[in-house]
């Protein structure tokens, strides 16, 4: 692929990626999470009717992430990532951290992470590995406030400026293993190709959205690292 040597890439992952390492999703079909409904689990209105399940649901999602390991994909990235000259940014709607295992620095999790927790009293986050239960305390402000730190629906993902600038300055913009459905995110390709960037779409499946102008289809195990040789050997 013909992109400058140095050229800034934004990367966007989605479930497609976790769900090839055994995650399951919100929107799997029989998935172990097919006995919620997202608004008694995903909603700050949910969490405040009743935190117990909401704990409950988040620290069973935890335990899973981590005994899931890594695949091909999330190694591809990362081996992207050290090998390229420009600058790169990952940009992810999972909130595993199985690019971090995979070797991934350069990690923005628009949707909050598992393993760490957010106070709903002062606003820290503080990193989290085990269970989260009613009656932890924060450690900035001794307060029993703590909550998981995902982004639940009608909540601001993280990190919008620094994911818009990096949009603004990419060259190649890829998309994998994400419906691009969901806003901000789906809006993410509109972005970067209106400043005229390479747009790139790796799924199961083709989302058929026609501002992807090259698209590649298949598990992200196999496409992703073939996509990364190509960018790799192609400069
Ligand atoms: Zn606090």
């Amino acid at each position: 692929m013909q992109i400058s040597p140095k050229a800034s890439i934004v990367v966007l992952t989605g479930a497609g990626i976790s769900a090839e390492s055994g995650l399951a999703t919100f929107r799997d079909n029989g998935g172990l999470w097919a006995d919620h409904d997202i608004r008694d689990v995903a909603t700050p209105e949910g969490f405040y009717r009743n935190p117990g399940l909401v704990f409950d649901f988040y620290n069973m999602r935890r335990r899973e992430a981590a005994k899931a390991s890594p695949n091909a994909a999330h190694n591809a990235l990362a081996a992207l990532e050290n090998a390229w000259p420009g600058d790169f940014l990952l940009v992810t709607q999972n909130v595993d951290n199985l690019h971090e295992k995979a070797g991934s620095k350069n990690v923005l999790h628009m949707h909050g992470k598992l393993n760490s927790a957010l106070c709903y009293e002062c606003g820290s986050h503080q990193p989290w590995e085990g269970d989260l239960d009613e009656g932890m305390v924060c450690s900035s402000c001794a307060r029993a406030s703590l909550r998981p730190d995902i982004v639940w629906f009608g909540e601001m993902p993280y990190d919008m400026e620094r994911i818009e600038d990096a949009l603004d300055r990419a060259e190649l913009f890829v998309a994998i293993g994400t419906s691009g459905t969901v806003y901000p995110a789906a809006g993410f390709v509109m972005e970067a190709a209106g400043k005229g960037a390479r747009t790139v779409e790796i799924n199961l499946e083709a989302t058929g959205n026609p501002l992807f102008k090259d698209c590649r289809e298949g598990p992200a195990a196999t496409t992703v690292p073939a996509f990364v040789e190509t960018l790799l050997s192609g400069r």
